[in-house]
């Protein structure tokens, strides 16, 4: 695609609002915001120019759609956050010497940018090196330099990085179509694309665009950290370092961030799940396999309890499956094929034959649904699990209870027919929305995979693919839902939807998933009598709003800075008297507590009340109850609430009145 495509010695440009205008051929972006007004030539980044993010510098296509890009709005911030990727790239060169650095990729991501690099010799980037890196930054911001986008052949690319003895940007440049582009840093007051890289510029392979110059780039920046990262994400590959940062366009946004990032790791469910003693790990068991200390099961049981009764109101079906299965069973779900990587090597015998600990629950439910013959009348089908998965995660990347080797699914698998499929799937959603509302993870966007064109990347007919597809959207749609259409993520065997929660610290994680699947129906032949007496095939639904309970409960762990909420909550209670003087009238209480079913800690030691109270704080117990004299001579109990501080004294039962309303409502 050529740049300079004028037909004559004008070329005519289209802005968003349809207006057309006039230019000289050869004119560029830069040319357009100044024509439009000199406040726009000053604010321009870039353009985009048909869809495609292009720099200021470049000449536009006749005929073209072009809009002005500034950095106020999403699309500038990342091409600023882009640019600033180069700054430190160029930055590290500079301190430790650029004969040294091999530059590896450095993508913009949420809240900032990273880079990876790789020393010929064996140096590492250590944190206290990280304020010279954005000293050297600020220089080089200041310094105005101009980047200067250069295309040259595949050949000349290979030349120039093979002597530079690069052979990361050696192979991306193997993979990539002529022209090559890379850019090279000019001095400030240079003019023009051929003022030529000296010996000393700083030059790095990119399609681009970036800010005009490094002096444009309005932003505040802070490098975070230093981390280990193979190449290309491959651990057959060299580890390199990567460099985070966090970059915003104004100063309160990053001051934002970083105290997120600071409350982070104050809330690392790590550190909470020791302090709050909900769960442990421990190498004679092996990583990945939690254990959920009583706290901590008292939690996951009343999560359970609460799904289960919302399924119940949904017409789900418990049902109840083996750890194991045999090999067979994952030949024919197609497991054995598609998922071999994740699962744990086999287990039998020549005699036992070969099994396999379950990676997922769904072959099982579909042996429930073949054990009987069945019939449109019974139709939709919902079978429901909290079924252990295992799967074989390299030990490298297991990390608290986010990625596990062993984890419950709040699995459920629907069998509709075709016509069942729209309406089945809004309820699925509905009770995804409700449960991930109940725990006030309500920031939620949904997102659609629809098929990968490539044919061998999906299974099933076209016809269905696309009805199913335009339903789910269709439903998603009339439900109001917030989603994004994700062309080509859709599982194999069907289209799906993904749900992304953003908490409270403004980190995006996925949780729960809805799945349609044509491809198990068929591969274990499962059919229905249909009204007309006919044999048709059922289509599968997967779904499960939590995702794994386990990397769920991480994930919440954080978002609530381990404070879970009085339904929640392990402990709801702690009973403490002043004195030996109320132990009679507080164990009467917490016998009363626990006859309505509440969860009570008895504080029955022989200390004050001071670090009673303490105790529950760190514990993050919602509340104590305390009695003293005064408390039993009037009948009542004082409170101490985790949320709101002390409560005015009230009766036992109003404060049995409180509980129950805090629990009815899941607060
Ligand atoms: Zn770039
Ligand atoms: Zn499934």
């Amino acid at each position: 695609m050529g740049d300079a495509t004028a037909s004559g010695d004008k070329v005519s440009i289209t802005l968003p609002d349809g207006s057309v205008r006039t230019l000289g051929a050869g004119a560029t972006g830069a040319d357009l915001a100044a024509d439009i007004g000199p406040g726009l030539a000053k604010a321009a980044l870039a353009v985009d120019v048909d869809g495609e993010l292009r720099d200021l510098s470049r000449p536009l296509p006749d005929g073209a759609t072009v809009s002005i890009v500034k950095g106020d709005g999403e699309q500038g911030l990342d091409l600023m956050r882009h640019s600033t990727a180069h700054v430190m790239a160029q930055a590290v060169m500079d301190v430790f010497g650029s004969s040294t650095v091999r530059l590896g990729i450095g993508p913009t991501i949420k809240n900032g940018f990273y880079y990876d690099f790789d020393f010929v010799d064996d140096r590492h980037i250590k944190e206290e090196d990280l304020a010279a890196i954005e000293a050297r930054m600020g220089e080089i911001i200041a310094a105005d330099q101009r980047f200067v986008r250069e295309e040259v052949t595949r050949e000349q690319a290979l030349e120039t990085w093979g002597a530079r003895d690069d052979r990361f940007k050696c192979e991306l440049i193997a993979e990539l179509e002529d022209p090559i582009s890379f850019y090279f840093n000019a001095p400030a007051g240079t003019q023009g694309a051929d003022v030529g890289a000296d010996g000393d510029a700083f030059v790095d392979l990119c399609l681009g665009p970036h800010v005009p110059s490094t002096g444009r780039l309005k932003v505040f920046y802070k490098l975070l950290s230093v981390a280990g990262a193979y190449w290309r994400g491959d651990e057959k590959n060299p580890m390199m370092q990567r460099v985070y940062a966090a970059c915003f366009a104004d100063k309160k946004a990053l001051k934002k961030h970083l105290g997120n990032l600071e409350e982070a790791s104050k809330r690392d469910h790590r550190k909470l799940g020791k302090q709050l003693k909900l769960f442990h790990f421990t190498d004679r068991v092996g990583p990945g396999l939690p254990l959920w200390l009583p706290r901590g099961a008292q939690v996951l049981e009343t999560l359970v309890d609460f799904l289960k009764a919302e399924q119940r109101k949904r017409g789900y079906q418990t049902v109840s499956t083996p750890h194991i299965g045999r090999l067979e069973l994952y030949k024919t779900s197609g497991h054995w094929f598609n998922y071999r990587d994740s699962m744990f090597p086999l287990l039998g015998d020549e005699e036992l034959g070969a099994f396999a600990l379950k990676p997922m629950n769904c072959p099982h439910h579909v042996e429930i649904y073949k054990s009987d013959a069945r019939s449109y009348r019974e139709l939709p089908l919902r079978l429901a699990e909290f079924g252990t998965v295992y799967r074989y995660e390299k030990s490298g990347e297991l990390g608290g209870l986010k990625r596990v080797r062993g984890f419950t699914v709040d699995d459920a698998h629907l069998f509709v027919t075709p016509d069942q499929l729209q309406d089945e799937f809004k309820g699925v959603v509905e009770l995804v929305r409700m449960v991930l509302n109940t725990l006030t993870l309500d920031s939620v966007e949904a997102r659609v995979g629809t098929r990968d064109n490539v044919s061998d990347k999906w299974v099933g007919e076209l016809d269905q693919w696309e009805r199913a597809q335009a339903e789910i959207i269709e439903a998603c749609e009339e439900m109001g839902l917030d989603f994004v259409v994700e062309e080509g993520e859709a599982a194999f065997y069907g289209p799906k939807l993904d749900f992304v929660v953003t908490d409270a610290l403004d980190r995006e994680w996925q949780l729960g998933t809805v799945q349609v699947d044509y491809n198990l129906p068929e591969r274990f032949d499962l059919e229905y009598t249909a009204k007309d007496g006919k044999r048709e095939r059922p289509i599968m639904i997967h779904r499960a709003p939590f995702g794994s309970l386990e990397r769920l409960m991480g994930v919440y762990i954080e978002h609530v800075a381990g404070a879970f909420p009085v339904w929640l909550a392990p402990v709801q209670v702690s009973v403490a008297p002043l004195t030996d003087d109320q132990l009679p009238a507080a164990r009467e209480l917490a016998t009363a507590l626990e006859q309505a079913g509440h969860r009570v800690h008895r504080s029955f030691e022989n200390e004050p009340i001071g670090p009673k109270i303490k105790r529950a704080r760190l514990e993050k117990i919602p509340y104590v109850a305390i009695l003293g004299p005064r408390e039993i001579d009037s009948s009542t109990v004082s409170v101490r609430s985790r949320e709101e501080g002390e409560l005015d004294p009230m009766t036992w039962d109003d404060f049995l009145g409180r509980l129950a309303t805090d629990v009815a409502e899941r607060r």
